[in-house]
């Protein structure tokens, strides 16, 4: 399951700062009744595809203690399933971009 979280940096900062961005503590599991703390359970990296840039992202994995189920923590700026950014989709609406192969 995907958690979307606003980290307030860029992708340009994020990707400098890679783990050591400044993670969020997340509360409750929608997979079961547990309400405590989801555990940090390693870290998975991806691709992320600007219009000048390509950078490799860490993204933060969480799982519940008690029924296992493991969350990814994207960046508001990402698109799941997609390794373009949403201002990618924006140069194409507004035409900066004329070409993207999926
Ligand atoms: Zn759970």
């Amino acid at each position: 399951m995907i958690i979307i979280y606003h980290f307030g940096v860029n992708i340009q900062q994020y990707a400098k700062l890679g783990r050591g961005n400044l993670f969020p503590s997340i509360y409750g599991c929608k997979n079961c009744p547990y309400e405590g703390k989801l555990y940090r359970h390693g870290f998975y990296e991806r691709g992320v595809i600007t219009s000048s840039a390509y950078y490799r992202i860490p993204v933060l994995l969480l799982k519940c203690p008690v029924c296992g189920k493991t969350y990814s923590v994207m960046p508001d700026w990402l698109i799941p399933y997609f390794q373009y950014c949403y201002a990618i989709f924006v140069y194409i609406d507004i035409g900066i971009i004329k070409t993207v192969v999926f």
